[in-house]
């Protein structure tokens, strides 16, 4: 499996192949389970009908590693549209960026404004952006810039964060974050890390994941736990009725099409559950991300694929 794994994030590097999957039909119908559609209409029609089953909503505009200013600026005014609509239909939405779509890569200046000019809208319409985490190399600046960003009273209540329980740092990280009250979305992590910064054994991201689960439980912040595992939730569960710890004051976060299952019931629970729900063009890299986790979606998306 951790070949396979290999494998597929390896392809979700390889351009020839992006270009030729993001622009067949086949590849836009195999990616369907997972990620919305291309357009804002159709990934604010998937939110109204998640929330309708109870759940709240992130949005993502799928796209990573901008190469020019006009990309990231055009990148960020669909979030900017997103963040209208979202007020304007009320719903109980936020949205998730990356640093390295709103330009990063070219200039720390470019991103921060980008980034800056998101909160400030977030902030004039009760919002919320999260900055998801991207590979190792940008743990430090995306750091960097949420801390300076939500050190500015007026900004705090409306950026967050994510910590990657594989990396060995993140214990540290999130002391530092929940000391400053800064939101955290934790997930395992997704990206291919060395071993020297990141454990190699799942079980060792799985319990880096639990013990730290308990940690942001126990903080007093609203934070995220983002995962599919079952027993990564049921751990979760249990501390938190040990600790009388309310369900109101955590979510539990979980991709669109994935173990829709466990998300019902969930909410049957009475758990906050969020759904991130990506949606465009650029989906293959999201996409082949989703196949590292699970090779055995291959054939559950083929199997899908020839039945309808
Ligand atoms: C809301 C959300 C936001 C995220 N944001 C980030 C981010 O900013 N940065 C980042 O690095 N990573 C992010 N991730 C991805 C995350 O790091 C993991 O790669 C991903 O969630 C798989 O880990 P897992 O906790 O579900 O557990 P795993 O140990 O990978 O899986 C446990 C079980 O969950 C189910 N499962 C897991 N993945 C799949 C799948 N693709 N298809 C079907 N079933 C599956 C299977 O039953 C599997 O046995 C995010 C994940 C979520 C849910």
């Amino acid at each position: 499996m951790p070949l396979l794994r290999s494998a597929f994030i390896a392809l979700s590097k390889n351009r020839p192949l992006r270009r030729f999957s993001e622009h067949s039909s086949i590849g836009r119908k195999l990616s369907s389970r997972f990620v919305a559609g291309l357009t804002i209409e159709e990934a604010l029609s998937a939110a109204a009908a998640v929330q309708k089953q109870g759940m709240f909503v992130t949005l993502d505009s799928l796209g990573e590693s901008v190469t020019s200013e006009e990309e990231a600026q055009a990148a960020a005014a669909i979030y900017h549209q997103l963040l209208d609509a979202i007020n304007q239909r009320n719903l109980k939405a936020n949205i998730s960026v990356k640093l390295s779509q709103m330009g990063i890569d070219l200039s720390h200046q470019l991103a921060t404004h980008i980034v800056e000019s998101l909160v400030d809208h977030a902030r004039r319409t009760n919002n919320f952006v999260r900055i998801d985490m991207e590979g190792s190399d940008h743990t430090d600046i995306t750091l960097k810039l949420v801390n300076n960003l939500h050190s500015r009273p007026e900004f705090a209540p409306h950026i967050g964060i994510v910590l990657q329980a594989y990396l060995h740092r993140t214990r540290n990280d999130a002391e530092q974050l929940v000391r400053d009250g800064i939101r955290i979305r934790l997930c395992k992590g997704a990206y291919k890390e060395p071993a020297e910064i990141a454990f190699p054994e799942k079980s060792e991201v799985d319990s880096s994941y639990v013990s730290l689960s308990k940690f942001l439980l126990s903080s007093g912040v609203y934070h995220g736990l983002a995962t599919h595992d079952e027993k990564m939730v049921e751990a979760a569960k249990a501390y938190a009725k040990e600790k009388n710890i309310p369900p109101s004051s955590f979510e539990f976060q979980m991709l669109y099409g994935i173990r829709r299952d466990l998300q019902q019931q969930l909410v049957k629970e009475g758990y906050n559950v969020r759904v991130y729900i990506p949606f465009g063009n650029e989906w293959y890299p999201y996409f082949m991300r989703r196949l590292a986790e699970r090779p055995a979606n291959v054939i559950f998306l083929m199997k899908n694929f020839f039945r309808k």
